[in-house]
């Protein structure tokens, strides 16, 4: 009888204990968390260090930014600065080639590319951005969220490439946010934040929320109108309500959060 209520309890303290089994395995997020959320920024637009990061800065928030070396070369003590203050510089490639169905991207089309070009181009642009900025770039953003070079029969994917030079990949108009019990990290999703008010981007925060997903919002421009432009007033919305601890919202750069992810 003691033997058998011996064992009845060490099972009940492997199951509800410290070691206990979680049925649904959710990534449990720093301290009084409920998600994460990263705020990503492409193409080096000079808006992102003219304005953008300062408005960041005032809340303590840090940002991704991903860019092409030749976008940043006129300005490059701005985004050292920017670099310096915390925010994450990313590599979105040297030339941003996309499909050729793009007019503008024909002469440097994904279709005529191959891995060993593309990795060429990947290892030069991080060398390129480390002897600009002094950083050796963790994360990348695929252009136009494309993940493919070559065409036809000889289409490949460059996802494992990317997953080899770079801790995570990021994708662009995709639709949900990251499970962080399955992702990819080279597939990271991104979903568009430009040319939105808060109370859009408020739903698929509560979405993430109550699954304990990681949101990763995608913009271009920082400013108030425009094309690809993410609004200052939306991020001055989404940054009061992420710092209310009771929303239990971790706001940090993509690196950190695949640190985190990956202990
Ligand atoms: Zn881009």
């Amino acid at each position: 009888m003691k033997k058998l209520l011996i064992f009845v309890f060490t099972v009940f303290i492997f199951l509800n204990g410290p070691f206990s089994l979680n049925a649904q395995n959710k990534t449990t997020w720093p301290t009084g968390k409920k998600m994460a959320l990263s705020l990503t920024f492409d193409d080096g637009r000079a808006s992102q260090v003219n304005g953008g990061t300062a408005l960041l800065d005032k809340y303590g928030v840090k940002a991704t930014l991903y860019v092409m070396p030749n976008a940043i070369e006129k300005n490059v003590a701005m985004w050292k600065k920017a670099a310096e203050n915390g925010h994450e510089i990313g590599n979105h490639s040297s030339l941003h080639p996309c499909s050729g169905n793009f007019a503008w991207s024909r002469n440097k089309a994904l279709e005529e590319y191959t891995l060993e070009k593309m990795q060429k181009e990947l290892v030069e642009s991080n060398e390129q951005l480390h002897q600009m900025i002094g950083i050796k770039p963790e994360s990348f953003a695929y252009p136009c969220g494309q993940k493919f070079v070559g065409n036809d029969a000889k289409t490949q994917s460059y996802v494992p490439l990317v997953y080899q030079l770079f801790s995570s990949g990021r994708g662009w108009r995709d639709e949900a946010p990251n499970d962080p019990a399955y992702l990819n990290r080279a597939q990271l999703t991104g979903v568009e934040m430009d040319g939105k008010n808060f109370d859009e981007i408020l739903p698929m925060i509560k979405d993430a929320s109550e699954k304990g997903f990681w949101l990763v919002l995608a913009g271009h421009e920082m400013g108030q109108e425009g094309n690809q432009t993410t609004r200052l007033t939306m991020l001055e919305d989404l940054m009061r309500y992420a710092q209310d601890p009771q929303h239990g919202i971790w706001i940090a750069p993509i690196r950190e959060v695949t640190k985190y992810l990956k202990h």
